[in-house]
């Protein structure tokens, strides 16, 4: 099964307006018409029509950093798939390892969110990943695992072939630490096999699973060539379109 690269830019609480609109243009240019990857750049969610816009008609998809798990309703300050479908989002990065930090999200509210993403006919990237401390305790599987378990809980075969997972350990993120190709490629696979045992092994051949953790220009080649990443989830490195660019063609 030939699994599709798919890079994408998390741009964090990154930007401003014109910044944006910049940034994606020149991510488009560096892209160009027939990318052998897929493409897609996640900003703030204040500027995501202003990005999507300025990429429309580019093979650039744009996606959300989080929604919010209700229909519209008395949700003061929220976003719901609708709305992010409605501005031209085709992914939403549901669990990263920060909102689960900072703003409390557990697994079982990302589960509630990937149900939302995929009746919105949204494409989940789920994050997922151990902390230090975890790894150091010899724990990394079995976090990784009961993230995955509890945040894709009532998810069903049809639907889990058209997720992303990213596999992002928080001390790799924002640090300059990268995972080793080896370590990275040893928890892809875990992912992998655990996935055939909660879906099927087909559908878990179907499942995009990206690596996210300092990726850069001079890390992306080595990390990419391993047979369970499929892609890349980016954070400070989409920042700048060049070095995204180097992420995307990497030398
Ligand atoms: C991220 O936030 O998803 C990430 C991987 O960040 P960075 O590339 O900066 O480590």
């Amino acid at each position: 099964m030939s699994r599709r690269t798919l890079i994408a830019g998390n741009w964090k609480m990154n930007t401003r307006a014109d910044s944006a609109v910049a940034l994606a243009r020149e991510v488009a240019k560096a892209v160009g018409e027939e990318p052998a990857v897929d493409v897609a750049l996640c900003p703030p969610a204040v500027y995501l029509s202003a990005v999507a816009d300025a990429v429309a008609g580019t093979p650039v998809g744009v996606g959300a950093q989080n929604l919010y798990a209700a229909q519209d309703g008395a949700y003061t300050g929220e976003v719901n798939a609708a709305m992010l479908k409605d501005i031209g989002c085709h992914y939403v990065i549901l669990g990263h390892s920060e909102r689960r930090a900072i703003l409390g999200e557990t697994d079982a509210m990302i589960s509630e969110k990937l149900q939302a993403a995929l009746a919105g006919n949204l494409v989940p990237i789920v994050c997922v990943g151990e902390t230090l401390e975890d790894r150091e305790a010899g724990n990394t599987e079995k976090v990784v695992e009961s993230q995955l378990r509890g945040s894709l809980a009532g998810l069903d075969e049809v639907r889990a072939a058209g997720i992303v997972i990213a596999y992002e350990p928080v001390w790799a993120i924002g640090t300059g630490k990268t995972a080793s190709k080896e370590q990275a490629e040893e928890v892809h696979a875990f992912i992998r096999k655990l996935l055939g045992e909660m879906f099927t092994p087909e559908v878990a051949d179907q499942i995009r699973i990206q690596y996210g953790g300092s990726v850069k220009p001079n890390n992306a080649k080595e990390l990419l060539s391993q047979p369970n990443i499929d892609g890349a989830l980016v954070g400070g490195a989409s920042l700048k379109a060049e070095d995204f660019a180097g992420i995307i063609h990497p030398a």
